[in-house]
């Protein structure tokens, strides 16, 4: 009897699964809408080189301002435009304007923009890059573009190929999220990355964990050894920020350092400012 009743709880769970596919489903066809009505906006957060402190770059980050929901984050809403396609879209609109407002940054730091995996599959990627550098006026060198493991094919020739045709434009390449793939060491053999950017899990745990540390230590020593800079992500704390820079760690982003913010605020707070007014979000 107490298994049975336990298998009736189990069949409980069924309708409110159906609720949150419908869920999904509101949220993906609301994404739609809210491309159209301006309720998508980029934030910025800086990237500072950990020694001399200088300011290096902005990552742009895709927000989603909700009417009723408020801000719906990343994590939800990117999956759901990589289901139904619209992340082509999204992905098109975030470029053109992370590029157009850094074009008129002054001084000139680079701005860093996240690809999708569908983005990267898309043939015709190094063209619109060209195309939208060539519309925006950012010299390619100021443009680095971010993506994580998930986001190269299963065929690596492909992926080579694909990032060897964005690099030739001047372009520089991150790889994001490093330590939580599957083959990280195969993948920095293979690929021409410009950073590696260590993943905010092994941050927050830098201090308390030895293995945590042991592992950063070890990325920093490999990055050291393939002569590609290290950035790493999430840093909150001044004993974080102090441990990375102890071990040599080239670059930092996160809390501390500063929050993912409106352009308007990072120009009123004086780290920026703007050479000319390209202060409107370009809309499709
Ligand atoms: P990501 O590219 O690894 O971005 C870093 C994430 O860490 C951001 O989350 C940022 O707000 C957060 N973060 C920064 N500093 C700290 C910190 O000190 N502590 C903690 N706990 N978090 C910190 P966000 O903005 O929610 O974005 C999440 C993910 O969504 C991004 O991870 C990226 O994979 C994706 N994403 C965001 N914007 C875009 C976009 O325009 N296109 C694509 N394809 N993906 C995007
Ligand atoms: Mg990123
Ligand atoms: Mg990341
Ligand atoms: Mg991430």
């Amino acid at each position: 009897r107490a298994k049975s009743d336990m298998l009736k709880n189990v069949c409980f769970y069924e309708p409110s699964m159906d609720e949150a596919i419908r869920a999904r489903r509101t949220l993906a066809s609301e994404l739609r809408e809210a491309l159209e009505s301006g309720q998508l906006d980029i934030h910025y957060q800086v990237q500072t080189a950990v020694e001399s402190r200088e300011i290096r770059g902005y990552e742009a980050l895709l927000r989603w301002l909700h009417p009723r929901r408020g801000y719906v984050p990343p994590v939800e809403f990117i999956p759901l435009a990589e289901e139904n396609g619209l992340i082509l879209q999204l992905g098109e609109w975030v470029l053109r304007n992370a590029c157009s407002r850094a074009a008129s940054w002054d001084p000139p730091y680079k701005v860093a923009v996240n690809l999708s995996r569908a983005q990267f599959a898309h043939a015709d990627l190094p063209t619109l890059i060209q195309e939208v550098l060539a519309d925006t006026g950012l010299p390619p060198e100021r443009l680095e573009l971010e993506l994580t493991e998930s986001t190269l094919f299963a065929d690596r020739e492909r992926s080579l190929h694909m990032l060897r045709e964005i690099k030739a434009l001047g372009v520089s390449i991150a790889l994001d999220d490093f330590g939580t793939g599957y083959s990280s060491l195969e993948t920095l053999r293979t690929f021409p990355f410009d950073k590696i950017k260590l993943d905010c899990s092994f941050v927050s745990e830098v201090e308390s964990s030895p293995q945590a540390r042991a592992i950063v230590r070890a990325v920093l020593a490999l990055g050291k050894s393939l002569d590609i800079p290290v950035l790493a992500e999430g840093i909150e704390t001044q004993g974080q920020l102090s441990l990375l820079r102890n071990e040599g760690c080239d670059e930092a982003q996160g809390y501390l350092l500063g929050r993912p913010a409106p352009l308007r605020q990072i120009v009123d707070s004086g780290q920026l400012s703007l050479a000319t007014a390209a202060d409107k979000l370009v809309h499709p």
